[in-house]
């Protein structure tokens, strides 16, 4: 007897020493740590993911684990379980994954969460731990900055390059047009009879090398086109969400209620994923700073199927719409009405949507904002 008791007090040591290892280590480590059970209710969770998610732990015990997620997950997620459930595939358990999460307020920020599984007693409970990216990827957007700052300025000085060229391939045939209708205007105020053939004649000159002109311009339009950067599919919800993602970092997103939603008959979408990005970046940003002084910040991604085979993406917000003297010069490089804006952020969204053969047009949004909507190609069957 007194020998199993002693055991039994051993295995209870041990057990309030692991318990207690368990308490320090979730008080203390600086990722959230988040446990939920089978059916995703909050059975766990840590100070640090109190403080990242700004709830207590008593306002989401029990709660489901998808009130701290951002669309399409939040909608999602019960499936996602019930998919793992049926099929015992793993889509995410064991593995990293970036992605957003959900504030109390609404705001959304980019998080790396990895998931795992524990059996405790035939019961099954999932664990996430989930790091807050905002620091590390506005470090790393500020490097990126500083690379697309070096890019732009070779940019420049190839378009620098490009425009001499352009201008002096330009120069001699516009300075001939000049010189035969200055020509024909002098043949037609001279007295006497006209000399008509040499007036036709200096017409037939101006028009060809108008037409020459013409080439010059088009041979360098071939040779932009040539540059163009490779298009392959893409999943539409994974890009949109990310890139908003990226759009929020190092932007003030409390108090947005943002949303990304795609439709179920959209899948993959035929772009180069970088310069895709890019315009939903600036789309983004310029719908979250035009909201910057309202109460009400709603911001909206959405994608659904277009005719022609063709995707349309809208990003909506709830800021105070388009100023109409810019409507007509919205997409024109360098308008702005920012104090600080460059005003090209439009125009570089147009020319890759049109380099993707889309569209780019604005409306007024359903709370008065501001919608941006562009096609895409659809990369699956329909
Ligand atoms: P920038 O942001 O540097 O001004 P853009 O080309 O991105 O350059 O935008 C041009 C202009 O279009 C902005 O200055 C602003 O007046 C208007 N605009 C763009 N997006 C929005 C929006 N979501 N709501 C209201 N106005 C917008």
């Amino acid at each position: 007897m007194a020998v199993a008791d002693d055991e039994t007090d051993a295995l209870s040591d041990a057990r309030s020493l692991e318990q207690a290892l368990l308490g320090s280590i979730l008080a203390t480590v600086p990722d959230a740590l988040i446990v939920i059970d089978l059916r995703g209710l909050i059975v766990s969770f840590s100070a640090a993911a109190q403080r990242m998610f700004q709830y207590a732990e008593s306002d989401v015990l029990g709660e489901n684990i998808s009130m701290l997620m951002p669309s399409p997950d939040r909608e999602r997620h019960d499936g996602y379980i019930d998919h793992y459930r049926t099929t015992g595939e793993r889509r995410i358990i064991g593995v990293g994954r970036l992605t957003s999460a959900r504030r109390r307020d609404g705001s959304t920020f980019p998080i790396e969460l990895s998931v795992g599984e524990v059996q405790d007693q035939g019961q099954r409970l999932f664990t996430g731990f989930i790091r807050d990216l905002t620091e590390r990827q506005q470090a790393e957007r500020r490097v990126a900055d500083l690379q697309a700052e070096l890019a732009h300025a070779g940019r420049v000085t190839a378009m620098g390059t490009l425009a001499s060229a352009l201008a002096h391939e330009l120069n001699q045939p516009l300075t001939a047009i000049a010189n035969y209708l200055e020509a024909g205007r002098d043949l037609l105020a001279a007295d006497g009879p006209i000399d008509r053939a040499l007036l036709g004649e200096a017409m037939a000159e101006s028009a060809a090398q108008a037409l020459r002109a013409g080439e010059i311009i088009r041979s360098l339009r071939e040779f932009i086109k040539r540059g163009e950067t490779v298009r392959q599919p893409e999943p539409l919800r994974e890009l949109l969400a990310e890139s908003a993602a990226l759009a929020f970092i190092g932007v003030d997103s409390r108090g947005i209620d943002m949303d990304v939603s795609v439709d179920k008959g959209v899948g993959r979408v035929l772009v180069n994923r970088v310069q895709l990005q890019q315009v939903v970046i600036n789309l983004v940003r310029n719908a979250v700073e035009a909201m910057q002084d309202r109460p009400v910040r709603i911001l909206r991604v959405t994608a659904s199927p277009a005719d022609d085979d063709r995707i349309e993406v809208i990003v909506a917000d709830s800021g105070p719409g388009l100023d109409p003297d810019m409507s007509r010069t919205l997409f024109t490089p360098f308008n702005t009405t920012k104090a600080t804006g460059m005003g090209v952020g439009l125009s570089i969204s147009q020319t890759i949507v049109e380099g993707h053969g889309g569209r780019i047009w604005a409306t007024a949004s359903s709370w008065g904002g501001a919608a941006f909507h562009f096609t895409l190609d659809r990369a699956d069957e329909a």
